[in-house]
């Protein structure tokens, strides 16, 4: 079925036969605890008959996330660590996360900042909180890059973004301004004249990173979505989850990347699923993912290889998961060395 609007409550997400009667109070708990939302155009790909399906898994919330293990955390990459204004995450020299809203069109139950999101999240910085936020960029030229994350900053009206982007245009040692976002697969409606327009006004060099994780997300209406903001002169890369259960197979793995490519979306990241509270139901071990991203080699394209990364627990930072970084340890565990050299358990020691 398709819906004419989100759906954000269990009992909305139980009538269109999302959620069973045998699951309903446990989903209700999970919605207590983590935001919800499926966007029209997700609600229609979910076959609600099949108890597996990979879309269902990544948006209806399950009794699984109740359970929280010792080794995951709130904020599991670090970002308050590196906060040092309000909305500004300034983990390495030459580039900083500007996160002007912390609202999205989706909520994936994997969400690495699903402490911070949703309607009871960090919420949209205020006017004083995003001039203090642009004046940190402005005043140190070593940044070069500026990337609009969050949340999903295409939420934000063309209005409001364009004049974030006029601000960050203004900027001149800024040279390249990159978006991450979902939203031209759950929502590709929004994908039109006035934001593709909102999206060029810094008249800096562009790129749209977007998050998929399963072939299935590319409808036609999608794929129109992404050809929109490629024609119009941005460049495109991907970002995807490993995920239990919706893309932790090389064949399903094999046919994203491809189709990405097809949609002249460079794969780019494939991220190894951080230590989020509830969310054990989807990792793999870093043994697992290894082998799997091995079997892509050889068997698609050099163009359909993205980068398997891991952020390292605590804000230490990505480190390619298939590299020479990442040492086996006796104990079945890993070392991981991060960009200054220093190195770190994974998974990390718990007290
Ligand atoms: S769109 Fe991104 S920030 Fe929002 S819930 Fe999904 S993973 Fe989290």
């Amino acid at each position: 079925m398709t819906a004419a609007r989100s759906l954000t409550t269990i009992a909305e997400l139980a009538d269109a036969g999302l959620v069973p009667e045998a699951k309903r109070a446990d989903a209700a708990a999970v919605a207590e605890r983590y935001a919800v939302a499926v966007t029209p155009a997700l609600v229609g790909l979910i076959d609600a008959d099949d108890p597996s399906d990979p879309i269902a898994r990544q948006f209806v919330p399950d009794a699984a996330e109740l359970v929280t293990l010792p080794e995951e955390r709130a904020d599991p990459i670090g970002d308050l660590a590196h906060s040092p204004v309000e909305g500004i995450v300034h983990r390495y020299p030459d580039r900083v996360l500007l996160k002007a809203v912390h609202v999205c069109p989706v909520y994936c139950r994997f969400c690495f900042r699903r402490e911070m999101v949703g309607p009871e999240g960090l919420g949209t910085l205020s006017a004083k909180a995003l001039d203090a936020a642009i004046a940190y960029i402005a005043e140190r030229p070593e940044i070069w890059e500026v990337i609009l994350t969050g949340g999903d900053p295409l939420v934000l009206s063309p209005r409001r973004l364009q004049a974030i982007m006029e601000r960050l245009g203004a900027i001149a040692h800024v040279k390249i301004v990159r978006f991450h976002t979902r939203v031209p697969v759950v929502d590709p409606a929004r994908i039109d004249a006035a934001l593709i327009d909102a999206l060029k006004a810094s008249g800096k060099t562009t790129y749209i990173a977007l998050h998929a994780n399963h072939p299935r997300e590319f409808t036609a209406d999608a794929c129109a979505a992404i050809a929109r903001i490629v024609d119009a002169g941005m460049v495109m890369i991907s970002q995807t989850v490993l995920l239990k259960g919706v893309n932790d197979d090389a064949d399903v793995l094999a046919a994203l990347m491809r189709t990405f490519v097809e949609n002249r979306v460079k794969p780019y990241y494939l991220h190894h699923p951080d230590l989020a509270l509830g969310t054990a139901h989807f990792r793999l071990t870093l043994a697992e993912g290894r082998a799997l991203v091995e079997s892509l080699r050889g068997r698609v394209s050099g163009l359909c290889q993205p980068a398997y990364i891991l952020d390292i627990p605590g804000g230490h930072g990505k480190v390619r998961a298939d590299s020479m970084a990442v040492e086996a340890a006796d104990d079945g565990c890993f070392r991981l060395r991060d960009f200054r050299g220093d190195m770190h358990a994974y998974p990390p020691k718990v007290d």
